[in-house]
């Protein structure tokens, strides 16, 4: 792939990881032993003797992330920084600090602006969390939203993709394609074929990711945890993350992914697969864990009695490094996951 580097051509068909490993991933200049660069849900930087500083960012782009006039804008605030709060929990962080940069095309209506910044700073006050600086700039076409995050993490408590161990069993702590789901209520006018409330919840998944604050820290301090993730592309994606530059292979079971009972009623109504949501749906954010196998139920049982939901198990890292299978009722499935991924 390298001799393509200097040719004259688009970048659509590539993927998103592949631009990220040939054109951004660069050995880190000088002796910098302690600091994690590109690759993680967040950098690691050494903070204090104990600790590790995080950074993370995230981009909202008009058309390609959110159609404006289907989201309000006090929850597309919240979701600006809801989906960098997620990566800090990936992490088993704390956020300590935020900075939010705007692209405003001159259009946008003032209260437009007020109601997002209301949904942005209903998380802020809600984790004590500052905004600390940014950028406005005038935005040609459509709005760009970017924020970045600031966290801590006890280095003990640090959780990264890597990590996983041969019999990890696999958890997640969300259900699976709800926020798919919703997007296609919004965009294929599926909706009408639920009832209002279904419809709601699985709009709202959408619109109000999940941040997973509490439960991450709580993983992250629990050795039995190995690894993290967030789920921000689909399991067919973040799954390939767990197990990349390792010698590892991972089996799901289709069956045992949590699903809604909203999704379940959409799927059958729509005949689409529910697994295409659940695993291929971006957007549903949740943690996906690997756990040392000997004590997975009592991590399981501890996670529900403090959470008041299940922690839901739904495979297990193998030995073979053959990527990731898929089966049903102990049946092999060709199925492809393949993850939300920009650019193919
Ligand atoms: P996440 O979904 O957790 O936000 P991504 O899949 O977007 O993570 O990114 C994977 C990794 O690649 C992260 O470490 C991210 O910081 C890094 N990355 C993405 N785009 C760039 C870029 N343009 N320059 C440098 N690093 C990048
Ligand atoms: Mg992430």
């Amino acid at each position: 792939m390298s001799e393509s580097k200097g040719k004259s051509q688009p970048l659509s068909g590539y993927g998103e990881f592949e631009l990220i490993n040939q054109y951004f991933r660069r050995a880190l200049p000088g002796n910098q032993k302690d600091v994690t660069g590109i690759g993680d849900d967040c950098a690691i930087l050494p903070l204090y003797e104990n600790s590790y500083q995080l950074v993370t960012t995230d981009m909202l782009l008009e058309e390609t992330h959110f159609i404006k006039n289907s989201i309000q804008a006090e929850d597309l605030g919240y979701k600006a920084l809801a989906v960098n709060f997620s990566d800090i929990s990936a992490m088993g962080g704390t956020p300590t600090g935020i900075f939010l940069s705007l692209g405003l095309p001159e259009n946008l209506q003032l209260n437009w602006l007020n109601n997002f910044m209301n949904g942005f700073f209903e998380l802020c006050e809600k984790y004590k969390v500052p905004l600390l600086g940014g950028d406005t700039t005038r935005s040609p076409r459509g709005l760009i939203i970017n924020v970045m995050v600031l966290g801590k993490v006890k280095k003990k408590n640090v959780k990264r993709r890597t990590g996983s161990r041969s019999g990890d069993k696999i958890c997640v702590t969300e259900y699976l394609g709800d926020s798919a789901a919703g997007l296609s209520l919004l965009t294929d006018g599926h909706g009408k074929k639920l009832n209002n409330r279904e419809s709601q919840n699985l709009i709202q998944r959408h619109q109000r990711p999940p941040h997973s604050l509490e439960e991450g820290q709580w993983l992250g301090q629990n050795n039995a945890v190995h690894s993290m993730i967030d789920i921000s592309d689909g399991i067919g994606s973040d799954l390939i993350h767990l197990i990349e530059k390792s010698d590892l292979g991972i089996d799901i079971h289709l069956d045992q992914l949590p699903v809604s009972e909203a999704l379940v009623h959409l799927s059958k109504t729509t005949g689409n697969e529910i697994y295409e949501y659940a695993v291929n749906g971006g957007e549903d954010y949740g943690l996906l864990i690997t756990v040392d196998p000997s004590v997975c139920n009592d991590v399981k049982k501890s996670f529900e009695s403090t959470f008041g939901k299940p922690l839901f198990e739904i495979g297990e890292v193998t030995k073979e490094h053959t990527g990731v299978n898929y089966t049903e009722k102990g049946i092999n499935r060709k199925f492809e996951g393949k993850g939300f991924n920009h650019f193919n």
